[in-house]
């Protein structure tokens, strides 16, 4: 035997490692659905690389053998895949590779049933093998390579490496399972486990000689055969996320241009609302059932990142690179009509479950609004999906620019907008004031971003949209007339020698700091306020300072 080489985990690992066996809630089985989507992406990544070197090919079939060992109280989840060396066994199972991840999982408390079984997305899945064991053995031989090595590590914080014989390419993870879980080598509660969590893995897993999971992968079916629940377990399949419902799906099958099946879902919560950063995105793509790269980015733009789920199309060759993949035409068209269904179908949400939608924007709309900078070509689609605050409900609730146009003066000709940093803030500018009187509704955007939007997005169904404190302000011919009396008189008073007088005082004392001092007409309360004669509103300009700083 070899000699063994000791290693100590990253300072995070050893964290995790103790959140792990103490403080989370644990659903065990995860573990089980972690282990065999690891072994099913080095099953994966094998197949990729024989394609694309046809050297390492041979025609044993890939897949996962799942061994119970009941005498010996060891569960060995094996697969011929990619294999390890020794350098990766030393950067993939010693170091956390997203940070923040575990930051996120210290802040799960109590009821952190649904938490735990977050892991995988966290690039941490395999530590939960030490929920199931208090030693792990990890027995591997990489396609390049002719010798193996052995992992060990009992959970605490450190891990050995040595060199061993290892006959075939792929992993064996070893689980010595924990006195209590005998469980874990029960065939039918294994079988239950497996089918629970594991029936869309798209390569065999095989305990006893049995193929456990053969079904038919849900996308090529026809809608109208298919459950809800069917829907939530492989959407909980394609996330890792086991005790979660997405918040809607959408299954689309295309001929032409191209032919492709999709499962399109919207997942419940918004991740970077919870301070992570800009989501890790892309959906799964197949070629004729085959997975082709698990997290293709091009299939969507980056505003509809919210978007996950799997796109298989018979028309893409089995070995694309990531190369050909950015200029094939194929996947542009794809991307098209993808983007044009989520569109579609959000408006159709927008239109006929508009509590759900609102459920919705209030979890994406910030990622959805982005749309409106990046894709010129949907942005009226995706103007039509913004919601505001307005003064038409006194700043409750949401409405459409649709909505808000549904009740405006039939000879009005601009939307109006009001920003500022927080609603009671917003409600109080004196800019309002004449809008009030005239009965014009105003937009409240509390958030600068919506400001800027507008601000691109400038015109909607050929109406201005415009700040209430621009100078472009055209106001309806018909809110003129019962107005007149009292711009008359404010005119007459702004022209009265008294106004002048105070314009010039003004002057003095802050013309430094503005671009000019007016007698106002708009006026009627408020004794003063500042208008903006450039395209953007003062709000506008000063976030834009403030961030320049
Ligand atoms: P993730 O799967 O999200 O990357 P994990 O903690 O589950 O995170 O696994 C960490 C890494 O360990 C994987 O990215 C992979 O490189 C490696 N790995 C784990 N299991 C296997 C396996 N069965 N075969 C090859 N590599 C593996
Ligand atoms: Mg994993």
């Amino acid at each position: 035997a070899k000699e063994n080489e000791n290693f100590s985990f990253q300072a995070e690992i050893k964290q995790l490692l103790h959140l792990l066996s103490h403080s989370l809630y644990q659903n065990k089985e995860i573990a089980i659905r972690e282990l065999v989507s690891n072994a099913s992406d080095a099953l994966d990544k094998f197949r990729h690389v024989s394609l694309t070197d046809g050297k390492f090919a041979d025609d044993k079939p890939l897949e996962i053998q799942i061994i119970p060992d009941n005498d010996k109280h060891i569960l060995t989840i094996r697969d011929n895949g990619i294999g390890m060396t020794k350098e990766d066994l030393i950067s993939n199972l010693g170091t956390i590779a997203h940070s923040g991840s575990l930051d996120y999982l210290k802040n799960l408390t109590g009821d952190s049933k649904k938490d735990v079984s977050l892991i995988g997305q966290f690039g941490v899945g395999f530590y939960s093998a030490f929920m199931l064991a208090d030693r792990v053995e990890v027995v591997t031989r990489s396609y390049q390579e002719d010798n193996g090595w052995q992992w060990e590590s009992f959970g605490t914080g450190e891990f050995t490496i040595a060199e061993t014989e290892v006959e075939e390419r792929g992993t064996s993870i070893r689980l010595h399972l924990k006195e209590d879980l005998e469980e874990f080598t029960n065939p039918e509660r294994l079988k239950f486990i497996l089918t629970r969590y594991s029936t869309f893995v798209p390569h065999a897993i095989i305990m006893d000689g049995e193929h456990v999971n053969n079904q038919q992968p849900i996308w090529v079916e026809p809608k109208s055969q298919l459950t809800e629940e069917q829907y939530d377990s492989f959407y909980q399949y394609l996330t890792h996320r086991s005790e979660e419902k997405p918040l809607w799906h959408l299954h689309l099958s295309a001929d032409s241009p191209i032919q492709f099946h999709s499962i399109l879902y919207c997942a419940p919560h918004n991740m970077e609302k919870m301070g992570f950063g800009v989501m890790e995105h892309g959906l799964h793509l197949c070629a004729k059932r085959i997975l082709v790269e698990s997290q293709c980015r091009e299939l969507l733009p980056e505003y509809l990142r919210f978007v996950q789920g799997i796109v298989d199309s018979a028309d893409l060759p089995l070995n694309v690179s990531r190369e050909s993949l950015q200029d094939n035409t194929i996947f542009r068209k794809i991307a098209k009509v993808l983007t044009k269904k989520v569109l579609d179908h959000l408006q159709k949400m927008s239109e006929s479950s508009t509590e759900e939608y609102l459920k919705f924007y209030d979890e994406f709309g910030m990622t959805l609004r982005e749309g409106v900078n990046q894709d010129f070509e949907n942005r009226m689609k995706i103007a039509k999906l913004l919601r505001f605050r307005s003064s038409d409900a006194d700043g409750e609730g949401l409405t459409s620019l649709d909505e808000y146009l549904g009740r405006a003066k039939e000879d009005q000709t601009q939307i109006y907008y009001i920003g500022g940093p927080s609603l009671p803030q917003v409600k109080n500018n004196p800019n309002l004031e004449v809008f009030k009187r005239k009965g014009l509704e105003v937009l409240y955007l509390v958030d600068p971003v919506d400001e800027f939007m507008l601000a691109q997005l400038n015109t909607f169904e050929e109406k201005q949209i415009v700040s209430v404190d621009s100078a472009d302000i055209e106001f309806p011919e018909s809110t003129k007339s019962a107005d007149d009396e009292q711009t008359a008189e404010a005119e007459e008073a702004a022209s009265t020698p008294g106004f002048e007088k105070v314009v010039e005082l003004f002057k003095e004392a802050i013309g430094e700091q503005v671009q000019d001092v007016r007698a106002s007409k708009r006026l009627s309360e408020g004794i003063a306020t500042l208008v903006s004669t450039g395209g953007i509103s003062t709000q506008l300009e000063q976030a834009l300072n403030m961030s320049a700083q």
